[in-house]
This record gives structure tokens, C-alpha cells and sequence, in this order.
């Protein structure tokens, strides 16, 4: 059997002259009486495919002309530049084998709900923005990966099924494990520090589990979690261990990705000022920030902001919603109902923004010492920064039994927070974790855990103890920050969320 194709679209480079055979999805076709012009997608890119109708057999130009959204098939034809078309190559067809022919797709080019996209969701990945967003998934996960093997670290595979909780018991995921309750990894974190203590440098990389009741965009239920754990290391060594690790994925994504960046329009230009020194903050100062009164002139400046866009969009909606009663063709109809459908969107988004700000500001305002920084309070940090920012030395009271006291200032602890920023958030958690045993011990009895769930966690702290710190990266957090996203669930292939288990 000859192979199904000669070579990928992005490879068409390597061919102009020459003859190839494409195979793929038909994503758009376009007819012209005597010619057809075939989107067709392959999985490597996008290439415009010209038939004319006096070039190919008369009944193989009919059985294309009538090809649905995304029916699958070859392709075969001379490549030509083109810098107009996609991808800068076309296809001047003089063969074709139709595989499947498709018929309604259900997800049409004019716009849908997130709803329905969800539902659609085994479809929906063939959208060039999800296809964009999982190269980039791709792309950041290799990059992860090669900057701690390409640094001295270890891969450890940590369990999923465990009996040691790390993150707090309300996020925990039950499940019986024969006639035992157990629950689902939140962290890879207390079974990494045993391996530290063998390896030095080690980092683990799998699915995390947390029960999160509450419906934010950042949030999931099942999510992707780097986490480095360094024996011998310092709280500034582990700052910049976190610094360099962003960094390097953010170059890496800008160094392969500009394609799919600019396929979802996101900031590249902010992206490129993602270097250090990143800036630091400890949680004391970032608490007189959302107090400070730049806070309020902030968030007033930023409520003017949404209104005046608010009012712009109206508008907008008004003249294309006139332009659309007094269209001729339906594919203009259809062009300006997508156009409604995104301000509509926006619109709807705005209301939210417009609505809570003021709320926001108070909590920013009134914000007391010894609370855990808050969604909010973290968004508007993260807004008055144009690169991530570090807090530090949260107090002891909101943060994980592990983390290590500060020798100073009992009342804190020696972590941090990454937020990610222009908005969007934490992206890092992390701490020096306590290596003293009477100390490890007390925390856990505050916390009211039962000592033998954490006998061989303890052992740690009598064999050697060392000390040792280390962080987690959420893996759609990051996504979403890069690509621009708004909401992580469109940065894993098939999110998981509290009231919805999509197919
Ligand atoms: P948050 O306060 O935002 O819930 P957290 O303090 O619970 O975060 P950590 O326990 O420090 O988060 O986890 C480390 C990282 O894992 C976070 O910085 C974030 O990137 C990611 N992460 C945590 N919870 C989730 C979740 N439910 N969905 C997606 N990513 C998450
Ligand atoms: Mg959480």
C-alpha cells in the first residue's frame, strides 16, 4: 500500500514545483462556479486547495463541490507560493479520494455558547483555537520537563492514591479503596520531600485532584501540577529556581509558538518582558498595597474603564444589530451574528467586572492582617504589575501545616505565592518546608491530624533531617496566563469542574 500522504502542510516549504498528496480535514470550502477552493487541515496546518473544474474528472469536481464541513480525504497537487493564502503555500489540485463525507457538522463557523462547545467538546478540538491551545500545552509541558532534567533533577513519580492530605481537608476526594477510605492526590509534595532526601534535586509531574466547590475560572477538579523539591536549598535560591523555571517556559512557548500565539491573539509583546528579576513582595507589603489609598484611585481609574468600554460596545451593538436587519446575503447575516454573539459576550463579562468592583475595592480596603489573600486581592496586585510577582511570608495561621516558620517572626511563614500578571493571578505556590521534628509535630496536632498518617513523613524529619523547600505549578494556569485565556478549562483537552464531568 503507497503511505496516505507525501508530506504535512508544514512542510510544504520543502516541495514548492513539486507534486505532493495532502491528507486531512476539509475545514472551509468556498466555490467559485468554476473553481473550488478547499480549506484543508491536516493537523501540522492549513492549506488552501484550488480546483478547477476543467483540471479533474467532471464527477470528482461535483462529489467535492458537495463535501461537508470537515469530511476527510487526499488531496493531490502541484504546491505554489502564494503569500496571500494561509500558511504562504497552495495546492493546485489535480487529484482527490474522498474518505468520509460529513454531513452537518454541529459546530458550524458562526459563533457558539461555551455550553454547547463543551458538550461538543470531542468535536470542538479541531477548532484552530483549540488546536493552538494544546500545541501550546504541548509545548509548555516539553519545556517544563527539559528544564529540570536539563538542571539536575530527578523524575519521581508520586502516588494518586494516598492516605496523607497536604492541601487542607476540604478540597479531598474521597475514594474506598477496598474496605479502606483513602482520597486522590492534591499534591505530590510530602512523598517528593522523602525522595529530596535521596536524590538532592527532584521533581514530580502528574494529575492532581482537589474537591473544589467554588466556580472560578481558575479552578479545576482534576489538574496538572509540576512540583521541584530541593534538599539544601534557601528560600532566595528557591525564588530564583521559580523565576529561571518560568522564564524558560515562557521563551520556549515565544520561540515555538508565535504561529499558534497569534492564531489566539494573545500579548506577545508583554510575554517578551517576562524576564527577571521578577518583583517581590512580602505579604505585609502587599496588604498596605491593597490598603494604600493608589489602591482605591486604581480601582476607581479601572471601573471608568469598563464603563466607557461598556458604552462604546453598546453602541457598536446597535449599528451592527441595524446593519444585520438590512443585510441581503445570509453569510452576511451570519458575519455579523458572530460579531454580535463576541460583544454580547463581552458585554455580559463587563456587567460582572462593572458589578464587582466596587465590592472588590471594599474587600481590598478593609482587607486585616492574618487573612489569606483572596482571589480578588490577588487580581489586584496582579493588575498593578507588568511582570509576575512574588509575595512572601503569609501568616503562619491561612498556610499548610509544612511550611517552615520564619526564624525571625514566628507569626509567618517562610513561602511564597506566584502571581502571574496583568490579572491573572497565582500561577506558584510554594514553601521551605519545617524540618524540625518537635516542631513538624505541633503543627500537626494544631491541625488535628492524626500523627500515624504522617509516621513516615516524620521519620524525614529523624533520619538526617535537612533542610529543603520547594513549589507547585498549576499547568492550565499557566496556559491560560500565556495564551491569554480567560477561563482555564480551554487549557486541558477535556477539563473537569465541580458540576460538570464533560464526556
Ligand atoms: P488557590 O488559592 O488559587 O486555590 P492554592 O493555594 O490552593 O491555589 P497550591 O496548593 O499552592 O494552590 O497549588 C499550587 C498551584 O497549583 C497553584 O498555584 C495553581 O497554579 C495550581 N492549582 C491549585 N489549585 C488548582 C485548581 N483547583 N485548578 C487548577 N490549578 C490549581
Ligand atoms: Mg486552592
Amino acid at each position: 500500500m503507497t503511505n496516505y500522504y507525501s508530506c504535512k502542510i508544514d512542510e510544504l516549504a520543502n516541495y514548492t514545483g513539486k507534486e505532493v498528496t495532502l491528507a486531512g480535514w476539509l475545514n472551509r470550502l468556498r466555490s467559485g462556479g468554476k473553481v473550488l477552493f478547499l480549506m484543508l487541515r491536516d493537523g501540522s496546518g492549513v492549506c488552501q486547495c484550488i480546483v478547477e473544474k476543467e483540471k479533474i474528472d467532471p464527477e470528482l469536481f461535483d462529489e467535492l463541490k458537495h463535501l461537508g464541513q470537515e469530511s476527510s480525504l487526499q488531496l493531490t497537487g502541484i504546491v505554489r507560493a502564494e503569500e496571500r493564502s494561509v500558511g504562504g503555500y497552495e495546492i493546485a489540485v489535480s487529484g482527490a479520494k474522498v474518505f468520509c463525507k460529513s454531513k452537518d457538522f454541529p459546530i458550524t463557523p458562526k459563533a457558539h455558547g461555551v455550553e454547547f462547545l463543551m458538550k461538543h467538546r470531542h468535536l470542538h478540538l479541531r477548532s484552530q483555537r483549540q488546536w493552538a491551545i494544546n500545541r501550546i500545552r504541548h509545548t509548555v509541558i516539553s519545556a517544563v520537563r527539559n528544564f529540570f532534567n536539563d538542571n539536575g533533577f530527578t523524575l519521581i513519580d508520586t502516588p494518586i492514591f494516598t492516605t496523607a492530605a497536604g492541601e487542607g481537608e476540604q478540597t479531598l476526594f474521597g475514594v474506598d479503596y477496598f474496605d479502606e477510605k483513602l482520597h486522590l492526590s492534591q499534591t505530590g509534595q510530602l512523598y517528593l520531600e522523602t525522595a529530596a532526601m535521596s536524590h538532592g534535586k527532584v521533581y514530580c509531574f502528574g494529575p492532581t485532584f482537589r474537591a473544589e466547590k467554588s466556580k472560578t475560572r481558575r479552578h479545576l477538579t482534576e489538574f496538572w501540577m509540576v512540583e521541584p523539591e530541593v534538599a539544601w536549598i534557601t528560600l532566595e535560591e528557591l525564588l530564583s529556581l521559580a523565576e529561571n523555571f518560568v522564564c524558560s517556559i515562557v521563551s520556549t512557548v515565544l520561540e515555538k509558538n508565535r504561529n499558534e500565539l497569534d492564531i489566539l491573539g494573545s500579548d506577545i509583546e508583554s510575554l517578551e518582558k517576562i524576564k527577571g528579576p521578577f518583583y517581590r513582595l512580602t505579604y505585609c507589603e502587599a496588604v498596605e498595597i491593597l490598603k494604600g489609598e493608589k489602591t482605591v484611585e486604581f480601582m476607581a481609574a479601572q471601573l471608568e474603564g469598563f464603563l466607557s468600554r461598556e458604552k462604546r460596545l453598546k453602541e457598536k451593538l446597535k449599528e451592527l444589530t441595524e446593519n444585520q436587519e438590512s443585510a441581503k446575503k445570509q453569510w452576511q447575516k451570519d458575519k455579523i451574528a458572530t460579531e454580535l454573539n463576541e460583544i454580547n459576550i463581552e458585554l455580559g463579562e463587563l456587567a460582572r467586572k462593572i458589578e464587582n468592583n466596587p465590592k472588590h475595592a471594599k474587600l481590598a480596603k478593609d482587607f486585616v492582617w492574618g487573612k489569606d489573600l483572596g482571589g480578588s486581592d490577588e487580581t489586584i496586585i496582579s493588575l498593578m504589575h507588568d511582570k509576575p510577582i512574588f509575595v512572601t511570608h503569609y501568616p503562619k495561621q491561612v498556610k499548610a501545616f509544612y511550611m517552615k516558620a520564619n526564624k525571625d517572626d514566628a507569626k509567618v511563614v517562610d513561602n511564597f505565592d506566584m502571581l502571574a500578571p496583568a490579572g491573572f493571578g497565582e500561577i506558584i505556590g510554594g514553601s521551605m518546608r519545617e524540618e524540625n521534628y518537635d516542631a513538624l509535630m505541633e503543627r500537626i496536632n494544631e491541625h488535628g491530624y492524626n500523627p500515624q498518617d504522617y509516621s513516615w513523613y516524620l521519620d524525614l524529619r529523624k533520619f538526617g533531617s535537612a533542610p529543603h523547600g520547594g513549589f507547585g505549578l498549576g499547568i492550565e494556569r499557566t496556559i491560560a496566563w500565556i495564551t491569554g485565556e480567560k477561563h482555564i478549562r480551554q487549557c486541558i483537552a477535556y477539563p473537569r469542574m465541580m458540576d460538570k464531568v464533560y464526556i
